[in-house]
C-alpha cells in the first residue's frame, strides 16, 4: 500500500510503498478515506516531544486523524461489520484501570495513540487494535473529510472548553491562537453560547475565526491581546485558552483572565519551552484563578459531539480549507513553522 513514511526526524516524509497492516482478533482494519493534518505532526517529524516520552521508532506512518471503512474485521470483534463508515478519536484506553473505569479513557495508564503507537493514517489501510472500545460509527450525515477533522483537534476543543472549564452561555472566552485548534475553540464556545475574542498574528486566521463565532479578534502583531481583551469584557475573560503551546499564548492567555477566571491549556509546548513556561504566580493567588489542563476526550464524550454536528450547531465541514495528496501533505507539514496555514487540510487523495 502507499504511505507516507518518516524515515528521518527533521526531513520532509515521503510517498512510499508499504507492508498492509496485519489484522488482530481484537481489532479492524480500516480502508482511510480521510486523514486530517494537524500540528503535532509537525511536532513528531521534527522529533519533538520527548520530554513527555513521545518518542517514536523510525521508520514511522503518521496520521492520528482519520475516518474510513472498515475493510476487515478480528474474530472478537462484535460491533464492526466489514462496510462501516467509522472515525477513530486517537487516545485509546485499555479498559481496566482506574481512568478508563470512571470515564476518563484519554489519559488511561497504559493507553496507546493512533498514529503514535502504530502506524496511522497517512498510509491507504490501518489496524485498530481493541476496536470495540476505539472505533465510533460515522453517521451517514457526517461526511469522512469531517469525520476526519473531528479526530483530533475538535475533540480536544468540545472536552477543554464543556467537560474540563466547563464555559456556560453568556461567558466570555479569549482563545489565543487560531490554527487548526484555535479555530475549532472559537467555533465550539460560540457554538455553546458563549462570547469569543480570538487572538492570533494572522489576519487570515482572525477572518476565519470570524466567521466560525469570534465576536471579536485582534492581531496581537499590531496590539496589546491583554489591553484589549481587558477593554472588551471589562475586567477580563471568564475562560482564557492557550490553544498554541508557546510561552506568548500561554502568559497572555493567563494575564487576560478576569478573577476566578479560569485558564484552559490545550496546546503542548515546541522545543523552545520543552514543556516549561513562567507562570504569574502572584496573579494566580491573588485573582483565584484556576489551571485547567485537558487532553484529547474520552471516547466516551464523542456521542454528544456528534449529536450536536448532527442538529446542525456545529459544523466542523465547514473549517476544512484544503483538500490534498499525500505528497501535497507532506510539504504541508515541513512548512509549518511558519503557521502560516489557517484551517484544517485534510488529505483525501491517495
Ligand atoms: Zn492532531
Ligand atoms: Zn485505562
Amino acid at each position: 500500500m502507499k504511505a507516507l513514511v518518516l524515515t528521518e526526524f527533521n526531513k520532509k516524509m515521503e510517498v512510499k510503498e508499504v507492508p498492509e497492516p496485519t489484522l488482530e482478533d481484537n481489532g479492524v482494519v480500516i480502508r482511510v478515506k480521510a486523514n486530517g493534518i494537524c500540528r503535532s505532526d509537525y511536532h513528531f517529524m521534527k522529533g519533538d516531544l520527548s520530554w513527555v516520552g513521545m518518542q517514536l521508532e523510525l521508520p514511522h506512518v503518521l496520521g492520528h486523524e482519520f475516518s474510513g471503512v472498515v475493510d476487515k474485521v478480528g474474530r472478537d470483534v462484535t460491533k464492526f461489520k466489514e462496510g462501516d463508515r467509522v472515525v477513530v478519536p486517537h487516545a485509546h484506553g485499555e479498559g481496566t484501570c482506574e481512568y478508563c473505569m470512571t470515564g476518563h479513557s484519554n489519559i488511561c495508564d497504559h493507553g496507546s495513540v493512533a498514529g503514535v503507537s502504530y502506524w496511522g493514517g497517512f498510509g491507504e489501510y490501518v489496524h485498530v487494535h481493541d476496536a470495540d472500545r476505539n472505533v465510533v460509527q460515522l453517521p451517514e450525515s457526517i461526511s469522512f473529510e469531517a469525520g476526519a477533522a473531528l479526530g483530533c483537534r475538535f475533540m480536544t476543543a468540545f472536552h477543554g472548553l464543556v467537560d474540563q472549564v466547563k464555559v456556560k452561555p453568556g461567558e466570555w472566552v479569549a482563545v489565543h491562537g487560531s490554527g487548526g485548534l484555535g479555530l475549532c475553540v472559537s467555533h465550539v464556545a460560540s457554538a455553546i453560547g458563549a462570547r469569543v475574542i480570538t487572538v492570533d498574528i494572522n489576519d487570515e486566521a482572525l477572518e476565519l475565526a470570524k466567521e466560525f463565532g469570534a465576536e471579536f479578534t485582534i492581531n496581537g502583531s499590531k496590539e496589546d491581546a491583554v489591553q484589549r481583551i481587558v477593554e472588551i469584557t471589562g475586567g477580563g475573560a471568564h475562560v482564557a485558552v492557550d490553544a498554541l503551546g508557546i510561552t506568548a499564548t500561554c502568559q497572555n492567555a493567563i494575564n487576560s483572565l478576569r478573577k476566578r477566571g479560569r485558564h484552559l491549556q490545550l496546546g503542548l509546548t515546541s522545543s523552545d519551552e520543552q514543556g516549561k513556561v513562567e507562570l504569574p504566580v502572584d496573579l494566580i493567588v491573588v485573582k483565584e484563578l484556576e489551571f485547567i489542563g485537558s487532553s484529547n476526550m474520552p471516547v466516551s464524550r464523542f456521542s454528544a459531539m456528534l449529536n450536536m454536528i448532527e442538529s446542525g450547531v456545529l459544523h466542523p465541514e465547514k473549517m476544512i480549507t484544503r483538500k490534498v495528496s499525500l505528497e501535497e501533505a507532506a510539504d504541508i507539514i515541513i512548512n509549518m513553522e511558519e503557521f502560516k496555514t489557517p484551517g484544517l487540510s485534510v488529505v483525501n487523495q491517495w
